[in-house]
């Protein structure tokens, strides 16, 4: 249980949000995984493990143990799909399993640095005590040495598992479907602009999707699958718009900029957020943390009249 979420300036200077009011899941990844794909085989899916899609042919897709044919291709490879489409979204990370007496079970902290780690931040995500998991992104940084120096000044520690993968920050592609071809998750740019957290919306997207497929298999109504987009858009839509704004805003911030904005939080802020809001960067607290006591001017000195489309 995540009690609470430290939040640190690059100065070192911090606020803290209380989150015990807050219904905070911890999903153990693998699990999930595993549940689904039972729920899956359950209900009549054929599973292929070791087996990589390669391309769509007429009657179905290639993979490297043949062809199979099939009436919908569900592109549901993850980032690794967007790659090719457009590089600039895609941001690097790292994030190490760790044993460590330091790690203290109930309190996130988030890190902000524009120099260490831009347009992102560093994490630490205790599971337990003396057990969690910290990682780090950013754009152009060399993720391997960021997270070394990073646990560095935390002392000592033990790494039980290293990922290392690509985040995509620039929000839902243009079309999710393409004729017979049905994008879904990462693959879709589904994960939140501001953290990159997409099991929530890209499980959503696979739902929608699904349930989008099977009414276009009974009524072979092109129309029938892109109902899966407009309902994805009008439950995720406008809240991702925000949060692209959000990271636009952030990073043209540099460390002094966002020095100065933490110094403006004042604890009736973090508190208000604390009862009320699901903080996780959702736009709504971060227009609390942002807009109180002044820092409305210092933004608006940073990139004028743009910032009152964000609070609309
Ligand atoms: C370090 C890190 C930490 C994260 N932490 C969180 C978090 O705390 N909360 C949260 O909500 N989100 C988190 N995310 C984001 C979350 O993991 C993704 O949003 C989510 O996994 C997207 O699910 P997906 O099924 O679309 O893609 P993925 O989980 O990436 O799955 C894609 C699958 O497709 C497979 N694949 C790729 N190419 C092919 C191919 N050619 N043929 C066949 N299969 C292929 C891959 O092997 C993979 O199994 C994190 C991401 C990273 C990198």
């Amino acid at each position: 249980m995540i009690e609470f979420a430290e939040v640190y300036a690059p100065n070192g200077k911090s606020f803290s949000i209380n989150s015990k009011k807050q219904k905070v899941v911890e999903i153990n990844r693998r699990e999930l995984d595993k549940q689904i794909a039972h729920q899956a085989q359950k209900n009549g899916a054929i599973i292929k493990v070791r087996t990589s899609f390669q391309e769509l042919t007429n009657k179905g897709v290639r993979t490297s143990e043949g062809e199979v044919e099939c009436k919908i291709f569900v592109d549901a490879r993850g980032v690794s799909s967007l790659i090719h489409k457009d590089r600039t979204g895609i941001l690097s990370s790292a994030q190490y399993e760790i044993y460590a007496n330091w790690l203290k079970k109930g309190t996130v902290e988030i890190f902000f640095d524009q120099e260490k780690y831009p347009g992102f931040f560093a994490w630490v995500i205790p599971s337990d005590n003396g057990k969690g998991k910290i990682g780090v992104a950013g754009k152009g940084i060399g993720v391997t040495e960021t997270i070394e120096k990073f646990l560095a000044t935390r002392g000592d520690y033990s790494t039980i598992r290293k990922i290392y993968a690509p985040i995509w920050i620039k929000g839902p592609i243009k079309k999710f479907v393409d004729e017979k071809t049905v994008i879904v998750g990462d693959a879709a740019g589904q994960a939140k602009p501001t953290t990159a957290g997409g099991i929530y919306s890209s499980g959503m997207g696979g739902l929608y999707a699904g349930q989008a497929i099977s009414k276009f298999l009974e009524s072979k109504d092109p129309s029938d699958l892109e109902e899966y987009q407009k309902k994805w858009m009008e439950k995720f839509g406008s809240e991702f718009e925000k949060q692209l704004f959000v990271r636009k805003l952030l990073e043209r911030f540099n460390n002094n900029t966002i020095n100065k904005l933490f110094e403006s939080i004042t604890p009736e802020i973090t508190k208000e957020i604390s009862e009320k809001d699901d903080f996780d960067f959702h736009t709504g607290s971060i227009v609390k943390l942002l807009g109180i006591k002044g820092s409305i001017k210092t933004i608006q000195t940073i990139i004028g009249g743009e910032f009152k489309k964000f609070l609309s």
